[in-house]
């Protein structure tokens, strides 16, 4: 142990140096650490006892709020029943019966369920379900994967090579034949819009231009419905509309990476509902337990689950799953999980919510160094400029005093951005709000 690593030990905590902590300036936490050790609700404890509120849902995912007792004894139940089958050739009730009760709140026709345990692998999951589709169709030159600048879609290979965001991309090697639509966020016409921006459409044209290039080699275009990580970024008005009728007429797979606006973040069960829009393919996770086990899954339309299940009945149709595919403790936590999303009208909750979001957070654009607000749904963010040679301090600023403050925010950059579990209250809002306009002006 050398002298910084000593330094790490303070009091009961355990010493911080092994842990090499994901998408985390490690050795800023480590100098000056921020652990939770309890939460409950829509509220966390810190280590050294302050309760903070989780106002972004954990990492967007806990919407139902933390520690519910329900999904805590199925998952209790589960260990001590079937803890673990393999997921290969061998299967357990309650995989199919996660699937069939998810298949049944997905939008129309996307009724045919793969397992995974994370965004990440839902998303390389679908695009490699879209790849098999067009090949068993004899299309298999449609190999080319479409994404959109600004994208999050998790980090496997699959996922940055699609994804939109260069730090994420820029050391890695990226899949070829991947193309990007260009982002949506547009300030000089839509700065500070309630909900979907008036502007913007005919961006998704961009996407007639990549087919005119590219022809029949696309097989599959990813969008988040709203961007959620790069600062939550709304469609404009009919965009999904006009991706949507561009991939029917080139026949190209739409997926719509429902990571984030999933399992009501939204007011709806999933954003292809709250837009009207169906994908062909949705990748899921995060709210899908609650967060509680991790599990993702991806729902594909019959037709594309279909199109597979050819050639004799002994062979193998998509030599593609993990080993916890499916993993009995994540389906327990899951039906728990939609159970208690329909049990308390969850999802009506978080659309009754939204309006009050939307006229508190929209409320900030008095304070100091803020450029942009957006929200839509149970999501919303904060641009603040970034201080001069030094971009992404401001951000990281407000997200410390914040948390000190009592609300724990998600900084991305100098974007500050806010997700409630369903369960908030009005009050809750209010008093996040607060906190992040007061953290917002005590930063330079
Ligand atoms: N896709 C989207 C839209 C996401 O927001 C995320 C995570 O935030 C992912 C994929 C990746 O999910 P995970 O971190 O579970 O791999």
């Amino acid at each position: 142990m050398d002298d910084a690593e000593r330094k790490t030990r303070v009091g009961n905590r355990p010493d911080l140096s092994a842990y090499w902590m994901p998408f985390t300036a490690n050795r800023q936490f480590k100098a000056e650490p921020r652990l939770l050790v309890e939460a409950h609700g829509c509220f966390y404890r810190t280590e050294d006892g302050r309760e903070v509120i989780d106002a972004t849902s954990g990492l967007w995912c806990v919407n139902a709020g933390h520690a519910r007792p329900e999904i805590a004894a199925a998952v209790n139940r589960q260990l001590l029943t079937l803890d673990y089958a393999p997921s290969f050739q061998m299967g357990h009730p309650l995989a199919f019966e996660t699937a069939e009760t998810l298949a049944a709140m997905t939008p129309a026709g996307l009724d045919r369920i793969f397992f995974t345990n994370s965004g990440s692998e839902s998303v390389d999951t679908a695009l490699k379900i879209a790849l098999a589709y067009h090949r068993a169709r004899g299309e298999g030159q449609r190999t080319r994967l479409i994404g959109r600048e600004r994208a999050y879609h998790g980090v496997g290979f699959g996922g940055i090579s699609v994804g939109g965001l260069v730090n994420n991309r820029r050391t890695f090697l990226n899949l070829p034949g991947t193309d990007h639509l260009p982002h949506t966020h547009d300030l000089s016409r839509n700065a500070f819009c309630r909900g979907q921006p008036a502007h913007g459409v005919e961006l998704a044209d961009a996407l007639e231009r990549i087919v005119a290039l590219h022809g029949d080699t696309i097989a599959a275009v990813i969008v988040e419905p709203v961007a959620g990580s790069a600062g939550v970024l709304p469609p404009p008005k009919g965009y999904l509309e006009r991706l949507r009728a561009i991939c029917d007429r080139h026949g190209l797979i739409l997926i719509f990476d429902e990571v984030i606006t999933g399992f009501g973040r939204l007011g709806a069960p999933f954003a292809g509902q709250y837009f009207g829009v169906t994908p062909d393919m949705m990748t899921m996770a995060k709210g899908l337990t609650n967060a509680s086990v991790p599990m993702g899954a991806v729902a594909a339309r019959r037709e594309i689950h279909d199109a597979l299940m050819q050639g004799p009945a002994a062979a193998i149709e998509l030599f593609h799953g993990y080993t916890y595919s499916g993993h009995p403790v994540a389906c327990a936590a899951a039906l728990a999980t939609l159970d208690i999303y329909r049990r308390e009208d969850l999802f009506g909750r978080a659309a009754r919510l939204a309006p009050v979001l939307e006229a508190r957070i929209h409320a900030l654009q008095v304070r100091r160094n803020v450029t942009d607000i957006r929200n839509l749904g149970l999501m919303a963010a904060v641009d603040l400029a970034p201080r001069e040679g030094a971009p992404g301090a401001r951000g990281y600023e407000t997200f410390v005093r914040a948390l000190a403050a009592g609300a724990l925010v998600r900084a991305t950059g100098d974007t500050i951005a806010l997700s409630p579990p369903l369960v908030a209250t009005e009050a809750i809002v209010d008093r996040v709000v607060e906190i992040l306009g007061e953290a917002i002006d005590s930063v330079a």
